[in-house]
């Protein structure tokens, strides 16, 4: 069975890691969020795609949920110390992938093939894409200004409402090689439980990877990542609430138009389908443990 599978960090790879307990790894394709990609200390991170690797390996923090585990921080104490920018929390292991990453891009390596070589190292057995090799920014608007993704999202906890999201350089976005094939080859295309606006949606603005999904001929299935109304974790039914009009599955649904044929929501928002455009399929959507990924895995891919 073939998967394509659009993702942003947490939710998606934790919902990526059951995936590959229910279906051969070696065919499923992750098709991984760019728009949160920063350079800070002179390197290249893609928070997103590590997000995934790290986890799929075995190597991310569970409790902090992003990042690796058994971490240590002593280079940013000295970028602290030293009067650096240290906003952007750098783990001592975690600063040895982005200075490989970024040594390959500088030898002028695109970011798909770097991600690649990251990944085999790493034993995935899934294969991980970005979206695009291209530079593909997201930026919040909001009434205290404008904001690289990063600086909203960390450096300003996200406190900030959100007006509206801009994905900077999508217009001119490529698929990175693989990207289209994966989506045209798969047996279904699935929405991992991430942010609408700031992890799915910049890899739908690439346009010729939106137009693969739009001329489906098999079922795309989105699982929400709201439960009862609200986020898991993170912005995302603050954002819904503003930009959507509010955080039932239809507004959920309302970000993905008819790019999508299913959304998987939790029991706890079963009573609130009214307005739903999609099929919908309601299930326990909480991956609290292996089990309960496992059994969402399961259920999304027989929706
Ligand atoms: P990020 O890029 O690290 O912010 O991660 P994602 O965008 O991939 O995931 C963030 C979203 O995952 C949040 O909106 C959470 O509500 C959602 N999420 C996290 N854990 C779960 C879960 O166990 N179940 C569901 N349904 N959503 C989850
Ligand atoms: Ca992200």
């Amino acid at each position: 069975m073939k998967v394509a599978v659009l993702s942003g960090g947490v939710g998606g790879a934790r919902f990526v890691r059951g995936l590959v307990d229910v279906v051969d790894p070696e065919g499923v394709t992750v098709v991984g969020n760019v728009g949160d990609d920063l350079e800070i200390l002179g390197l290249h991170v893609s928070p997103d795609l590590d997000s995934i690797l790290y986890t799929l390996a075995g190597l991310g923090d569970e409790e902090r949920g992003w990042g690796r585990a058994d971490e240590t921080w002593n280079a940013l104490d000295t970028v602290e110390r030293l009067g650096g920018s240290s906003w952007f929390r750098l783990g001592d292991r975690d600063l040895g992938l982005h200075l490989v990453r970024t040594e390959a891009l500088r030898a002028g390596e695109p970011l798909s093939a770097v991600t690649a070589e990251l990944a085999r190292r790493a034993g995935l057995a899934v294969r991980l894409l970005p979206a695009t090799d291209d530079e593909l920014r997201t930026w919040i608007e909001t009434p205290a200004g404008t904001f690289p993704f990063q600086v909203w999202f960390v450096e300003r906890g996200h406190r900030d409402e959100v007006d509206a999201v801009r994905y900077e350089g999508a217009s001119a976005a490529r698929p990175a090689p693989g990207v289209i094939e994966a989506i045209e080859s798969a047996d279904v295309i699935l929405f991992a439980p991430s942010n609408p606006y700031v992890s799915i949606g910049p890899i739908l603005a690439v346009r010729e990877l939106e137009e693969a999904i739009r001329g489906r001929r098999v079922p795309a299935v989105a699982v929400s990542p709201l439960i009862g109304g609200r986020a898991v974790k993170g912005p995302a039914d603050r954002m819904l609430a503003r930009m959507a009009g509010g955080t039932t599955p239809a507004h959920v649904a309302s970000c993905y138009g008819d790019l999508i044929d299913v959304l998987v929501v939790d029991e706890a928002d079963a009573h609130d389908l009214e307005n739903l455009a999609v099929r919908p399929v309601v299930a326990k959507t909480l991956m609290s443990d292996g089990d309960a990924r496992r059994r969402l895995a399961e259920t999304v891919l027989a929706a």
